[in-house]
């Protein structure tokens, strides 16, 4: 099996991935050499993390946790809506990468939540189908008391942590590697006021 990429364990990539954010808070960025990158890379890939983020325009990982090329192995869908290809891209991250972490980040006022909480039963396009997947987490949280832009948050926080149960059992490849320690998961959740991201549950 190749060594995780640096020879770092999740939880430490997980430290690394949060002074890049603390930096990005900042507004410190890390100096690059792109092109040189670039070069070095033209050779193959070894990222650190797989990161799973809303296609969201204000959300783009690699800027958020202060990374470049080569350093993110980054699926995006709105809302975070899983289908076999994103399940397939992240298992391939973990079997063939050999990632040793997988985040899920989510997002404050995300719009595919929003949508979910206001519009459960949408039919448009498939659109639809990424609204009714987040629908469940939506209607708990509501049903837990919640309204306004606190119900579109906890919502949010409801269906992150269904993704990460959802990813570990039905995914044989990313529950397998969890239970042999092979891979850390990290359920995080961006705020757009300060830019900092927030662990909301972690397995290392
Ligand atoms: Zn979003």
């Amino acid at each position: 099996m190749a060594q995780p990429a640096l020879g770092l364990n999740g939880k430490e990539v997980w430290q690394r991935l949060m002074e890049g954010n603390l930096r990005f808070v900042q507004g410190v960025f890390r100096g690059r050499n792109l092109p040189e990158l670039r070069q070095t890379l033209t050779k193959g890939q070894r990222p650190m993390a797989a990161v799973l983020c809303c296609s969201d325009s204000r959300v783009g990982a690699e800027i958020i946790f202060d990374q470049s090329l080569g350093d993110l192995f980054v699926v995006r869908t709105a809302g975070l809506a899983l289908e076999p290809t994103s399940i397939g891209s992240l298992e391939y991250a973990v079997a063939h990468l050999h990632v040793p972490l997988l985040v899920l980040k989510g997002h404050e006022s995300c719009g595919a939540v929003s949508a979910a909480v206001q519009h459960p039963d949408l039919d448009e396009g498939h659109i639809g189908a990424i609204v009714r997947q987040i629908a469940p987490a939506a209607a708990r949280a509501r049903e837990s008391g919640r309204e306004g832009p606190d119900l579109v948050e906890a919502a949010t926080d409801n269906f992150l942590q269904l993704l990460a149960d959802n990813l570990r059992r039905h995914s044989s490849i990313i529950g397998q590697a969890l239970e042999e320690g092979r891979l850390a998961l990290v359920v995080s959740k961006y705020s757009l006021q300060n830019g900092g991201v927030a662990t909301l549950a972690a397995t290392f």
